[in-house]
């Protein structure tokens, strides 16, 4: 079962004090207040940021709208490591932490390790999503160099037989390779990052494996085994989807308007990891800067949506992505507007299930 809740905790938090500044610090309060007040136009930056390298994946995870192949609108890329460079430089003073992951696998990109150097020059605690099916050790090894903070990587089975039923073209033996040369490069440098998590997605066809895998994560020296529930349709998924753990952690606001933004492996920026399609876009990074996109109409519009003195001023026929999250439908303050309004149809935003 699930293991090092806390203990992986004491390593994170010290691994990214290492990393704050006084104005890191003055920033984060001032866009906590910001966020409080649900304001709309803001004079704080994002403190956290999510980096897509690729979009593009090696796997075919049945419930993962790129696994499944859904197009999103977007040409399949790895992102220009000059745009990481030029999206650090305008942000670092203030980021927090920088996550690789959105919706492809990030250690497909040749250049990950440039990527992770740059944040972490720039002194950002940086943490990176993975399925580990990566046969190039070498990439891994230069990951670690690079510093790394921390590592999740994902796995859906003790055994090859009912790992691959979710994580479709994945080898068991390929993902061991991965955490065993994770271990040991630990042990050979004497390094207390990258911290390892193994995050167990869990199904109704794998329960029966839970305890196995949680073996085999102490085996390898994970710092921690966390068991976390898979969405997909009702066959398939423990869950059901009304209950309130599965909905979305704080229902009745969107924190990440205010503190969070997501590079697009193709430059397309959106405010959360929830937004998939390219039609959904905030803005683009490539012709536009951060000061101008945090306060661009698509920002003001979305905050506006949370803001109760400022949602009688919305457009009537109003077109907006977020029009379609379940945390607008639940403003209450919004219920007569969103009856209205044509286009606040409530949808999943991967379109998936
Ligand atoms: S889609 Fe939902 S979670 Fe994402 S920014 Fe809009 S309101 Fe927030």
């Amino acid at each position: 079962m699930s293991f090092g809740q806390w203990r992986r905790l004491i390593p994170l938090c010290l691994a990214g004090m290492r990393y704050m500044t006084v104005r890191k610090l003055f920033n984060f309060i001032r866009c906590e207040m910001e966020c409080f007040w649900r304001m709309e136009k803001l004079e704080s930056r994002p403190y956290s940021a999510i980096i897509e390298p690729t979009n593009i994946c090696n796997l075919q995870c049945p419930y993962c709208p790129t696994g499944a192949g859904r197009d999103s609108g977007r040409k399949k890329t790895m992102i220009d490591v000059s745009l990481v460079e030029s999206f650090i430089e305008q942000n670092a003073p203030y980021l927090i932490s920088v996550n690789f992951y959105n919706w492809g696998e990030p250690l497909l990109h040749p250049k990950i390790h440039e990527i992770v150097r740059i944040c972490h020059d720039h002194k950002v605690f940086t943490s990176l999503s993975t399925n580990l099916n990566i046969r190039n050790l070498d990439i891994l090894d230069k990951v670690c160099r690079a510093g790394l903070d921390h590592m999740v990587v994902s796995c859906s089975g003790a055994t090859q037989d009912v790992y691959e039923i979710y994580h479709r073209d994945a080898k068991m033996d390929t993902l061991l390779a991965g955490l065993k040369y994770l271990k040991e490069y630990k042990k050979r440098n004497q390094a207390k990052v990258p911290i390892v998590e193994l995050h167990y997605i869990l199904f109704k066809h794998n329960l029966h494996q839970l305890d196995a895998a949680s073996d085999l994560a102490r085996e390898y020296g994970v710092t921690a085994f966390r068991v976390m529930d898979g969405t997909g349709p009702e066959e398939a998924a423990i869950g059901k989807r009304d209950d309130p753990k599965y909905i979305l952690a704080d229902v009745n606001h969107c924190h990440q308007l205010w503190h969070l933004v997501v590079l697009n492996a193709d430059g397309g920026i959106t405010p959360c990891y929830y937004l998939y399609y390219k039609t959904d876009d905030f803005g683009d990074f490539s012709v536009s800067d951060m000061s101008q996109l945090r306060n661009d109409r698509s920002y003001l519009m979305a905050r506006q949506l949370f803001s109760p003195k400022s949602a009688g001023n919305l457009p009537p026929d109003l077109s907006h992505p977020c029009l379609k999250c379940e945390k607008v439908h639940n403003q209450k303050h919004l219920l007569e507007y969103l009856k209205k309004n044509e286009n606040a149809t409530q949808a999943h935003r991967t379109g998936g299930p």
